[in-house]
């Protein structure tokens, strides 16, 4: 198992944003998560990454715990629904900067090109976001995220942006490099398409509980 969280707990003053949560998710495996605003999806997403503490419970990452550690030693990218490009700087530095200090500068070059040639955007890397359609900085922010290797990639609506062509091939770019390199993701969106065609398992959340766990064929079954 690669993502698990035990009896975890996430209150903000009065509101429990996360009420006891369980939940295990598998190497590799694609898990998405639905439900109504509010209802603490991107709390879940951020408890995983190391950004919010927790009130009560466990978090585990490949069987060690984790519930104390600071993001940058989690192995886990995130990707949000803005992508938080730097506008001052280059595609090609943007890519750079998660692993400055942490790789060569030439070795994460090569690896900045190859990505890029990935998915697409290999033309721009001396370009500037302001200079990109959305569709090109949604790519420039998944780049990004993998540039670290990551074993977990969480997303957060990482296609409200796009339109209904480029959502489509998005879909399909990052499902392709998330197979191959077996990158457990765990991905909230609102679209239900999408949850159907990207999901391995789908939860729905309601108030900061998990309602519903199942399959896409399951879940859909008895709505
Ligand atoms: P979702 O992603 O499903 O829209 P969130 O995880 O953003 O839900 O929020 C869950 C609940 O926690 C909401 O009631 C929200 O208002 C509350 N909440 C989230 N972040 C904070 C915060 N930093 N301070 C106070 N309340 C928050
Ligand atoms: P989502 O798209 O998931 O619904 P929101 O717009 O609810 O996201 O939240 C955006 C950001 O604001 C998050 O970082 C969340 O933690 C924070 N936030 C959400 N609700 C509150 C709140 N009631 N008080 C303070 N911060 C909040």
């Amino acid at each position: 198992m690669s993502v698990r969280l035990k009896s975890v707990s996430k209150e903000y003053r009065n509101i429990k944003a996360l009420d006891n949560v369980n939940l295990e998710i598998s190497k590799g495996e694609f898990f998405v998560i639905l439900g109504p605003s509010g209802s603490g999806k991107t709390t879940l997403l951020r408890v995983i990454a190391g950004l919010e503490e927790i009130t009560q419970g466990n978090v585990f990452i490949d069987d060690d715990e984790v519930t104390k550690l600071p993001p940058s030693r989690r192995k886990v990218a995130m990707v949000f629904q803005n992508y938080a490009l730097y506008p001052h700087k280059s595609v090609l530095e943007n890519l750079l900067m998660p692993v400055e200090g942490e790789m060569k500068r030439d070795e994460a070059s090569k690896l900045a090109k190859h990505l890029s040639t990935l998915l697409g955007i290999q033309e721009y890397l001396t370009s500037y976001p302001s200079e990109l359609s959305g569709g090109q900085q949604q790519r420039v922010a998944l780049a990004r995220a993998l540039m670290k290797n990551p074993k977990v990639f969480l997303m957060d609506e990482p296609l409200s942006n796009l339109d209904a062509i480029q959502r489509v091939s998005a879909r399909k770019l990052i499902k392709d490099i998330q197979r191959q390199n077996q990158i457990t993701t765990i991905y909230v969106t609102h679209d239900q398409v999408e949850a159907m065609a990207l999901a391995d398992r789908v939860a729905i959340m309601n108030k900061g509980k998990i309602v519903q766990l199942g399959t896409p064929e399951e879940i859909y079954s008895k709505v």
